[in-house]
């Protein structure tokens, strides 16, 4: 049967990747080695990494003067990373989500940080709004997209100093002003690649100004310097990268993405909003996620939620069980997924619901 990939992460790529990648595992651009088997120093691989990063580029439409890197540790250590190099005194946080509670704890090891708003006493289901942003920060951290609440910030925020964003689960759904940014860092797991790697966007004019000594794996510097080859870096994953990159850029862009984002996560919210049985979590139609629907049962329904879950797989739906603290249902629309996916999701509710 076919399956309709609703998993948060890792999550769907598309059968474009998925092929090349089996395809290269077997022989890998005609060197008769797999790329699994290859020197990360081969001309062949080194023209793999020099095009993801173009393509990034390109597709980010990134501006003179940011280096973008492929790096190891996933998003996680991105948390450390980020005020290591660029925290000096005092840094400004929005809290919206379990990432940016973990992005918080690991700042606070280097500095000042000034949560400047948090929605944790409502579970996280909106955006904060009308926050100030301290003009002596360095930076001001914030999750784009919290993949685990269903909430999105989808416009590069207008503050006074420089933006950190982690972007794990929404990279390339949007268009992006990167020249707002100091760091840009996303896993790949979500929108473009399996995991294993990390892309970094750093604006280069933004390091070199903390004090403090930084281990050499850790300095976004040693990794500008070495091209992303300072050590082995995860092939695999760069690869598999490398065609989604591609396969983006065929489609259109950025905005061609964001268009056809758009328009699933609207099947699925209106689904939602006009049905019975089933409410969002999040409210406020411009904090909703157009990456990860969240959605529970009514009270009066509450007890069917396993059965629904157990029917939707019946129709190869997998992957739709809501996040352990929000409960009920997470969707998840990456880019990959097709709208067919979310119309075989919406008429599994309809029907499901016209037979309670
Ligand atoms: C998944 C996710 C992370 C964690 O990524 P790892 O690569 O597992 O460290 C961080 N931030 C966001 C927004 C995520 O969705």
């Amino acid at each position: 049967m076919k399956k309709h990939n609703f998993y948060a992460g890792p999550s769907i790529l598309s059968q474009y990747t998925i092929k090349n990648t089996a395809d290269a595992i077997i022989d890998f651009a005609g060197t008769g080695l797999s790329i699994l088997e290859v020197s990360h120093r081969s001309k062949e691989f080194v023209a793999v990494i020099e095009e993801a990063r173009q393509l990034v580029k390109e597709l980010l439409d990134v501006p003179q003067g940011y280096s973008v890197l492929f790096l190891g540790g996933g998003a996680s250590l991105q948390f450390c990373m980020a005020p290591f190099n660029l925290l000096r005194t005092k840094a400004a946080y929005l809290e919206t989500g379990t990432w940016a509670v973990n992005a918080i704890k690991e700042a606070k090891i280097f500095g000042e940080v000034d949560v400047v708003a948090s929605s944790k006493d409502a579970n996280f289901t909106f955006i904060p709004k009308n926050y100030s942003v301290p003009a002596d920060a360095d930076y001001f951290h914030f999750t784009t997209n919290n993949t685990i609440y269903g909430t999105e910030i989808r416009k590069d925020p207008d503050v006074a100093v420089p933006l950190v964003a982690d972007m794990s689960s929404d990279i390339f759904s949007r268009p992006v002003d990167v020249a707002k940014y100091d760091l840009i860092y996303a896993g790949a797991q979500k929108n473009l690649a399996p995991a294993g790697v990390t892309i970094a966007i750093v604006r280069e004019d933004a390091l070199g100004k903390v004090d403090r000594l930084i281990p050499t794996m850790l300095d976004y510097r040693t990794h500008i310097k070495k091209d992303s080859m300072f050590n082995t870096p995860p092939v695999l994953p760069i690869f598999s990268a490398l065609q989604t990159l591609r396969y983006y850029k065929q489609l259109g862009g950025v905005e061609a993405l964001e268009k056809m984002d758009l328009a699933k996560a609207e099947v699925l919210y209106e689904a939602i909003d006009s049905s019975k049985m089933f409410v969002g979590t999040v409210t406020d139609p411009e904090d909703r996620s157009i990456m990860n629907v969240t959605f529970v049962m009514k009270p009066e329904y509450k007890e069917l939620e396993k059965d629904f879950i157990d029917f939707a797989a019946t129709k190869g739906i997998v992957g739709i069980k809501g996040h352990r603290s929000v409960g009920g249902f997470r969707a998840s629309l990456y880019n990959a997924l097709p709208m067919e996916s979310v119309k075989v999701l919406t008429g599994a509710m309809k029907e499901f619901e016209e037979k309670h």
